[in-house]
């Protein structure tokens, strides 16, 4: 077992993320398997709670668990798929340490933090270790908060286990400057590394996050003041695009310092095409205007996914995308059509997107939206509660369902062509009412989504409670709307098009969360080629 533990402090933001999840890539390039976990604070089982204007989107495992968005920025940059054995907070610690005292599990003992609660992290991050050649732990938050001794003692104990050789500890701190003289401190990262060694924690090395090179004299004086070799000092300096940071390791070597002192040797790491999708991230040839609809639109971070699925887009067409958002409840008032028309027209909007969220603010306005840009024939991309409003928008404005809704809006509705449907979806209770993680869909091989994802057969991810209600499904074909994709016994829509419009497509899943880089997603690019 080899264990690459991250920790920060000073400040957060540093970037910690991006360092575990560029480390993995490196080793993934040098042929290791790697397996990671991300150790948060918090005491909820699981990220569902948690508001994104708080926390940013829930990601979603294809293994039905909700975790915070870092998760998806590692798959994002590794290129594979991970589970909920990556996300381990207090709550699930403290939970299983509990139930097991009531189990009678302790034969007596107190029960106490050293030893019951660190054995269990311990004997999690051993489970999770086990067939892999290397875990990474990221550490959440700074080195010292009043919410992490539980897990760093854990980290401490099973270095000593492992006997050091198997375990690298990679501190990542800032070189702050100074504003007015321009000039770089290092007393701040000096007393982080004395306060890891407070709690008998040696940083093996050191990621430096800085605003620029850090000048060779300062190099030295970090090396020395942290009892480290100078190539164990590696910089971390701003980016034009975190997709850089792999490529900015490899050239300072860490992937060399990590298969050294593990195995022994150096190995050759290759990056693959990574250099070339960044070039052409960073040096687009064309521009486009789109605009993303919703409700949390000051907050990036909320459809974080969304908007790197994007990206992923743009570099594979070598085509900037600027993101205008639109809030959508500005589109319910009896301007609206206006509205929408001057907010395309101002900004050269090419193409609109839409991504999923829950409750029923600017949801009107939304289903004025998705009439509009039907009419108007401007192509359009839906995701998880789109689809839903689509269909509602359809039902009110083609088959004269005038109050056609979602039972999740207006119990009460005549007309539910969208509904909840437990019965049909063959939940298991275990996962409460939400349809999460992975189902598949089988397209109709005329549609534009079989087109696109060259394929009859798709597996996505789900975050959701609705669906289109199956006694609606001939009306609304009849009238037009073409379900392009279904579950095998046909009772769910997961995809719905309009067979005369360009691009007006919905899906119920939610398939930014697998987009990556290397790999950008089909409905995406479709999406974006048609804007252009
Ligand atoms: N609120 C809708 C539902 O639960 C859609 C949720 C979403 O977009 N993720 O079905």
């Amino acid at each position: 077992m080899k264990l690459i533990v991250v920790t920060g402090w000073v400040i957060s933001g540093l970037w910690k993320w991006i360092t575990a999840a560029s480390i993995w890539r490196l080793m993934k390039s040098c042929w290791y398997s790697l397996t990671m976990m991300k150790l948060d604070p918090y005491l909820q089982i699981d990220a569902g709670t948690m508001s994104p204007f708080e926390h940013g989107e829930t990601f979603v495992t294809k293994d039905w668990f909700e975790t915070d968005l870092d998760l998806g920025h590692y798959e994002r940059f590794i290129d594979e798929e991970l589970t909920k054995n990556s996300s381990v907070t207090t709550g699930q610690i403290y939970l299983s340490v509990i139930q097991k005292e009531r189990e009678w599990k302790f034969l007596g003992e107190t029960v106490q933090v050293i030893p019951h609660v660190t054995n269990e992290i311990k004997d999690k991050i051993r489970e999770a270790s086990e067939w892999k050649d290397i875990t990474i732990i990221e550490v959440w938050w700074t080195v010292w908060d009043i919410e992490w001794p539980h897990f760093l003692e854990a980290l401490r104990q099973l270095r000593w286990e492992l006997w050091r050789e198997n375990v690298l500890f990679v501190h990542v701190v800032p070189v702050l400057r100074v504003s007015t003289s321009g000039e770089m401190k290092t007393k701040a990262l000096q007393h982080s590394v004395s306060k890891l060694r407070e709690l008998w924690i040696h940083a093996n090395v050191l990621v430096c996050r800085t605003d620029s090179a850090l000048t060779p004299e300062i190099k030295k004086k970090i090396a020395m003041f942290s009892d480290l070799d100078e190539n164990r000092i590696i910089e971390n300096w701003d980016q034009k695009s975190i997709y850089s940071v792999p490529l900015n390791f490899m050239e300072q070597g860490l992937h060399d310092i990590i298969t050294q002192r593990f195995f022994g040797k150096t190995i050759e790491c290759n990056l693959g095409d990574r250099k070339s999708k960044v070039e052409w991230l960073l040096n687009p040839v064309s521009t486009i205007n789109i605009a993303l609809a919703g409700k949390y639109t000051k907050l990036d971070d909320s459809y974080l996914s969304v908007v790197e699925a994007l990206k992923h887009a743009w570099a594979s067409h070598q085509t900037k995308i600027n993101i205008h958002w639109l809030n959508t409840e500005q589109c319910e008032d009896q301007n609206r059509e206006v509205f929408v028309q001057n907010f395309i027209k101002e900004k050269d909007i090419r193409g609109i997107l839409v991504p999923g969220w829950f409750g029923n603010r600017g949801i009107e306005g939304m289903i004025n939206v998705a009439n509009y840009v039907r009419i108007h024939n401007i192509p359009y991309l839906g995701l998880c509660l789109w689809l839903q409003i689509a269909t509602i928008s359809f039902a009110r404005n083609v088959c004269w369902l005038s109050k056609a809704n979602s039972t999740e809006f207006d119990q009460n509705t005549p007309d539910p062509v969208i509904d909840f449907l437990e019965d049909q979806r063959n939940i298991s209770k275990k996962w409460g009412t939400m349809r999460l993680g992975n189902y598949e869909a089988y397209l109709k091989n005329n549609s534009i989504v079989s087109k696109l994802y060259k394929s009859d057969f798709v597996v996505e991810r789900h975050r959701h409670r609705y669906e289109v209600n199956p006694n609606y499904h001939d009306v609304l074909q009849n009238n037009g709307l073409f379900i392009s994709g279904s579950s095998k016994d046909w009772s769910l829509a997961e995809f719905i098009e309009i067979s005369d419009h360009p691009f007006y497509v919905g899906t119920q899943a939610h398939p930014e969360f697998k987009s990556t880089l290397q790999k950008p997603h089909p409905l995406f690019c479709g999406f974006v080629k048609e804007c252009l």
